[in-house]
């Protein structure tokens, strides 16, 4: 497959086919990427949620642990984490006679989990929008113009033919995962299709105001602290590049006695600076280096991530890692800089014109 291939939408042959095996009940798992966000959680579970009023015997499985403003969601009691029980996951996949791989496009991503996916002789189905894929599913649900995995599950039910089936469950669900892969509604990603899903989501019972609280007003007082130090005393700013970046050595993590999810967003506070289209965290986390990145207008963060941090994601959030120590990793990504000089540079007053809009 190409690596520029941006839509794969599935063909009438190969509904019929998934129409036919969703008929009868099924062993169906679901699997997501490593650390999953709001958008892996709301799409595994919105499918999940839908499967099971279809009579399937569904699992969702996660590759790791995930941030608790994420546990309110429906199913999510029943969803097995993959490093804390291994054993239990494992049989689960072996079972399968399904799978289900959301919101990511290459098996790397799931880490060991990817090994049993491999093994398994289930029917395989990617649903997801991040670029470039890999191709090892039987069926592929995939545009990376789609704002989030949760679009593309309401494309999917709505293939299916069940819209009817929507429920509050489903619905709360999908919201949450459109909402923060949009930052509520303001990446350039959002469009019209956007808004006409979230309004029939809003009439099929999603509780819209409810998940903005339980989402972004689940702050702990360490949270926030730790948010404060950052702005405070951990921001660089390279004018010249039109780039800002954080970094958080571990021992400060554990100053603010942190909690997968803390850092999550701290990587956009670097963005919305006046003059930035480039920013990036980076944060040593269980003896590695996980890098984010975020950028507005052309620059390509996705190919960035790619080529020097083992990563990827879309054209404006990516992530990868880095394998040599914090410090170096910040000097690598700062010596990376004039290489990228012109494409980061402020943008030209000629580009702003009527044919490409404002300026992003
Ligand atoms: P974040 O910076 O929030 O972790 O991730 C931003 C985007 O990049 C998300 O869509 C996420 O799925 C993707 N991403 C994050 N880390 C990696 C990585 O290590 N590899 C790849 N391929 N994608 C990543
Ligand atoms: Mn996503």
């Amino acid at each position: 497959m190409s690596p520029n291939q941006t839509i794969l939408q599935l063909n009438p042959k190969q509904i019929n086919e998934i129409k036919a095996l969703l008929s009868t009940p099924k062993n169906i798992v679901i699997v997501t990427h490593w650390s999953p966000d709001g958008d892996a959680m709301g799409s595994t579970l919105g499918l999940y949620n839908y499967l099971n009023k279809k009579k399937h015997n569904v699992t969702v499985i996660t590759p790791n642990d995930y941030p608790s403003f994420l546990f309110w969601l429906p199913g999510n009691k029943k969803v097995i984490n993959f490093s804390a029980k291994t054993k239990a996951a494992k049989a689960t996949v072996a079972k399968a006679n399904i799978i289900f791989c959301l919101d990511f496009n290459s098996l790397k991503r799931i880490h060991e989990l990817g090994d049993e996916v491999t093994k398994s002789k289930a029917v395989k189905c990617m649903i997801d929008h991040h670029l470039q894929p890999d191709d090892f599913a039987d069926y592929m649900l995939h545009n990376i113009k789609a704002c989030s995995t949760c679009e593309l599950i309401f494309d999917f039910i709505e293939l299916m033919g069940d819209k009817k089936l929507l429920n509050k469950d489903i619905s709360n669900c999908l919201y949450t995962g459109i909402m923060t892969d949009t930052g509520s509604f303001r990446f350039p990603s959002t469009t019209s299709k956007t808004h006409r899903i979230i309004a029939e989501l809003v009439d099929a019972g999603c509780e819209n105001a409810a998940i903005h609280n339980r989402i972004y007003d689940d702050n702990t007082e360490d949270k926030l602290r730790l948010l404060g130090f950052c702005l405070a005393e951990k921001l660089t700013i390279l004018k010249e590049y039109g780039t800002a970046f954080f970094s958080l050595r571990s021992d400060e993590l554990k100053h603010f006695n942190y909690k997968k999810g803390d850092t999550e967003g701290i990587v956009n506070y670097a963005l919305s600076i006046e003059g930035i289209r480039f920013s990036a965290f980076f944060v040593e986390r269980d003896g590695e280096i996980k890098t984010s990145f975020r950028s507005k207008g052309d620059f390509n963060v996705n190919l960035f991530a790619r080529k020097h941090f083992n990563g990827g994601g879309h054209a404006n959030a990516a992530g990868g890692m880095s394998d040599i120590s914090l410090d170096e990793t910040i000097i690598k990504f700062v010596s990376l800089l004039p290489d990228y000089k012109k494409d980061l540079s402020p943008t030209p007053k000629s580009r702003i014109g009527k044919n490409k809009g404002l300026p992003l």
